[in-house]
């Protein structure tokens, strides 16, 4: 699909995006770059992407006419949500190419079959998830008795649509987990052992529909209260024989999904054997990911440029990293005092500081927990940028 191209009907080459959070505007900000028109299916008025995208459908992700409109209008379909409903993708797949799959993107919202596919069909270059069992029933959930040491204690998570540490609950003892289920209201779960974290990271790959895969080095990642805080993404931060074994099981996941798009796997570092620790899969993501924002101010190309590429089938373009960065996440409570009230961040100070990179998400109302933005720390060395990123996050807490 050529970018900037006009077909015999007049109609412009166009991508479209199902949801209109951050991530589908910032895709939409890398296909217009390129010279694409744009459409976002999302029931939001004043969504992100909507709000920047030459077409904004209104309508509910599983509308028959807003979708049917989306496959008219465009020459290739992505998701930026990953908890959009699969059978939408489906639908739309029956008249456009959609990029990454419904039977894909089905897989990564749904934690039973996600560890499932972690487990049986894939080697990972050795890594497996984190000990589990599945709890859908009441009889699953009486076989876990305080003796399971190898699942207690536990977070018990909700199969379907968690995200940012929503749909989690931490359990001790049989009986915590068996309140926790109820909280949960009995949907289906899956119990992990909660494991002696040392480090998170990530890894993007990018994937084409010839099968080319290209990918960036591992993020280190850290959460707060579930929800990311804070990424590291230079050489050395972490050790370079975990790094490399993470970039491989990434891609060779891509690889055995027949993955096409912007994958994102998360995997946790864990206290083992070696004192570097050992690797562990946590979760996948069919789309571009929050650790991975840093790409668009550090890197010659972004996660959303290689998003852009993979589904519109043009050749992908080998990440190379040119500074080292540090990326802040901008939750609502960046916006508030000390005392709950409503402030303006003094973005003229944070701009002041070297190497700063704000990106805000156009996000009206700031609300405990809620992405409004981010801030990328990029410089000439680590140690600068990570001076700078200490300043900054002085200047927002
Ligand atoms: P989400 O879909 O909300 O991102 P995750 O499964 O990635 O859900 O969990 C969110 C965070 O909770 C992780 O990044 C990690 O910090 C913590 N966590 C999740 N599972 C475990 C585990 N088994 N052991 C220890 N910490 C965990
Ligand atoms: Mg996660």
């Amino acid at each position: 699909i050529f970018p900037g191209s006009t077909d015999a009907a007049g109609q412009r080459a166009t991508l479209g995006v199902l949801g209109g959070g951050q991530l589908g505007r910032m895709f939409v900000h890398a296909a217009q770059r390129l010279g694409y028109f744009t459409a976002v299916l999302e029931p939001d008025a004043q969504s992100p992407a909507g709000l920047v995208s030459h077409h904004h459908i209104q309508t509910r992700y599983d509308d028959p006419a807003g979708l049917a409109q989306l496959a008219q209008l465009c020459q290739a379909i992505t998701t930026e949500f990953e908890n959009v409903p699969a059978q939408a993708l489906q639908t739309l797949a029956l008249t456009c190419p959609v990029a990454p799959g419904a039977a894909v993107v089905g897989i990564a919202q749904d934690r039973i079959e996600e560890k499932a596919h972690f487990t049986a069909g894939s080697d990972l270059s050795g890594v497996a998830c984190a000990p589990y069992a599945v709890i859908e029933t009441p009889a699953q959930l009486q076989a876990i008795q305080n003796d399971r040491d190898d699942l207690l204690p536990g977070i018990l998570k909700t199969a379907r649509m968690g995200y940012d540490g929503k749909g989690q609950v931490r359990v001790k003892t049989a009986a915590e987990l068996a309140a926790a289920w109820a909280e949960l209201g009995s949907v289906a779960c899956v119990l992990e052992k909660m494991l002696p974290l040392m480090a998170e990271c990530s890894v993007l790959v990018a994937r084409g529909w010839d099968g080319q895969a290209v990918s960036y080095a591992p993020q280190r990642n850290v959460h707060v209260d579930g929800i990311l805080a804070v990424t590291h993404a230079y050489e050395g931060n972490m050790p370079p024989t975990l790094a490399t074994r993470a970039r491989n099981a990434a891609v060779s996941l891509a690889q055995q999904l027949g993955y096409v798009g912007v994958l994102c796997v998360e995997f946790f570092v864990v206290e083992g054997d070696d004192e570097h620790g050992d690797l562990v899969v946590n979760e996948m993501a069919p789309r571009p990911h929050n650790s991975g924002h840093y790409t668009l101010d550090a890197c010659n190309v972004s996660q959303f440029d290689l998003q852009v590429h993979a589904m519109a089938g043009l050749p992908l373009p080998l990440p190379r990293q040119h500074s080292p960065a540090i990326m802040l996440n901008l939750l609502g409570e960046v916006w508030f005092d000390g005392n709950g009230q409503r402030r303006e961040p003094d973005w003229h100070a944070v701009l002041s500081l070297p190497g700063t990179h704000l990106h805000l998400y156009g996000k009206a109302e700031a609300r405990a927990g809620r992405k409004m933005g981010h801030l990328t720390i990029t410089g000439p060395d680590v140690a600068s940028v990570k001076t700078t990123a200490r300043r900054a996050a002085g200047l927002l807490g």
